[in-house]
């Protein structure tokens, strides 16, 4: 089809919003590995997860067979508040490079919470509601998940505790407002509500935070509260099940009108947008039907990808949570105070994480600075103010795009744009006064972490 009839935003039609997510893991030959008990070092069983989740959330994590799984007709509902997310044609940006490349970009930023976040937010309340439980809770890195989740609970009437990184809780101020005004109760962490809060502040006193702790604490709430369950943002098998909707609708758009991606582009903190946005795509590489390059881009700062080791580590810093297999830089790593703080996490989700070990995927690594030059041009002929976290899909993408300005390829590129920046104006201020550094760990301060991956017959990494 010809360019020209391609609008600049794809929308589908409200009937057209997908009705299943798609579970990648049921066409994966390697499984991602099973969350481990830290006691036994046995998969942990459904049993053993319920009382930190809820139930159908449990069945979920656990299910490597069901390919499609029915959204529930609640959930269905809410989605139409906010989509389907448009598919955008970015051939403002594509002007401004002067590239032969086709670039498009599923924008997940329109919704109060400002992120992708939301998709998975309002399945993870639902299941709770449906449960019977009182309320959930979590930890908050940047503030996107804890808003998405206040949302999300407010809908379903459910109460809200979010553990919110202290540095973030500092930093934010406005985006804790809007957690308080959907009735969520925000505590900066490390804490002193809980016991494994005041070891971490009693190791480490004047610590900033990280979303490790943060788990840590919001875990504990939820295991000695009755009628709680904690809930999670990314990571998970889940999370990545319900973000799937991401990718089926940027593939039904793109099928609308003939168009099949030769890149697919996302940046990855747990890995949720990328896992959902490749989903579909990656299902077809799996089957063999088609084939895509891959790319994950994730902060120089925490390379988890490109420079963490594959083995099974905790999921959090206070080590109450089960040990997953995962590309990690080691729960105890705190990663320097950059401004994408929805990317500061030190694993990555252990299905993506099997899935590059595989050779299915790529990954990337970027500079702070850099990240931000891309944010800024986009922000310029695109229009949309983008969240730091999504500035690092930019980024590659524009990246790419100018490879093939090179070669002369008219190579199409699909990126995940995950969420607006407006809560990160003291980041753009950093970069807009020309003093935002970039930081990029040594060997030796990588060693630190990889110290404290947990030792055992078959973790060798
Ligand atoms: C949380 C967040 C991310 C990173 O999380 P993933 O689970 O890796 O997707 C990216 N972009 C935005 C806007 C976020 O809020």
């Amino acid at each position: 089809m010809s360019d020209k009839k391609i609008p600049y935003k794809i929308y589908l039609a409200e009937n057209e919003i997908p009705k299943q997510w798609y579970n990648v893991r049921a066409d994966m030959k390697n499984k991602p590995a099973p969350l481990l008990n830290p006691g036994t070092l046995k998969p942990m069983t459904a049993e053993e997860l319920a009382p930190v989740f809820c139930e159908e959330l449990v069945a979920q994590e656990l299910n490597n067979d069901d390919a499609y799984i029915d959204i529930p007709e609640e959930i269905q509902n809410f989605y139409k508040m906010y989509r389907p997310a448009p598919l955008i044609r970015a051939y403002f940006l594509e002007k401004a490079l002067d590239t032969p490349a086709k670039i498009y970009y599923k924008f997940e930023g329109n919704n109060t919470s400002g992120s992708h976040k939301l998709n998975s937010a309002i399945a993870q309340a639902y299941y709770a509601k449906k449960q019977g439980l009182k309320g959930v809770t979590t930890e908050t890195g940047a503030g996107q998940w804890g808003t998405a989740l206040s949302m999300a609970c407010s809908y379903f009437d459910l109460d809200c505790k979010v553990y919110m990184v202290k540095v973030s809780y500092e930093q934010k101020p406005f985006r804790r407002e809007v957690m308080r005004t959907y009735g969520a109760s925000v505590t900066p962490s490390p804490s002193t509500h809980t016991a494994v809060g005041r070891k971490i502040l009693e190791a480490h006193p004047g610590t900033s935070g990280s979303l490790g702790c943060a788990i840590s604490e919001a875990v504990e709430v939820a295991t000695t509260t009755d009628g709680y369950r904690y809930v999670l943002g990314s990571v998970l098998n889940q999370v990545l099940l319900h973000q799937s909707v991401i990718g089926l609708e940027a593939k039904a758009a793109l099928e609308k009108y003939g168009v099949k991606p030769d890149i697919i582009i996302g940046c990855a903190g747990g890995g949720s947008n990328l896992g959902g946005l490749i989903s579909p795509f990656m299902g077809e590489k799996l089957r063999g039907e088609a084939d895509y390059r891959i790319i994950a881009v994730e902060p120089a700062s925490c390379p988890s990808f490109t420079r963490g080791k594959f083995a099974y580590d905790f999921c959090d810093t206070g080590m109450v949570c089960p040990l997953a297999k995962m590309y990690t830089l080691g729960s105890g790593f705190i990663p320097s105070a950059n401004h994408a703080g929805g990317l500061r996490y030190h694993g990555m989700s252990s299905t993506l994480s099997q899935l590059y070990h595989d050779g299915l995927m790529e990954a990337t690594a970027v500079e702070q600075t850099s990240v931000f030059e891309a944010a800024e041009k986009f922000a310029r002929v695109e229009g949309i103010l983008p969240a730091p976290e999504s500035s690092h899909a930019i980024k590659a993408a524009i990246d790419e795009a100018l490879k093939c300005k090179e070669t002369g390829e008219e190579k199409t590129i699909l990126f995940g744009l995950t969420g607006t920046g407006y809560f990160d104006m003291v980041a753009y201020e950093k970069f807009n006064d020309g003093v935002m550094t970039d930081y990029i760990p040594s060997d030796s301060d990588l060693q630190k972490g990889f110290d404290g991956i947990p030792k055992f017959p078959g973790n060798e990494f």
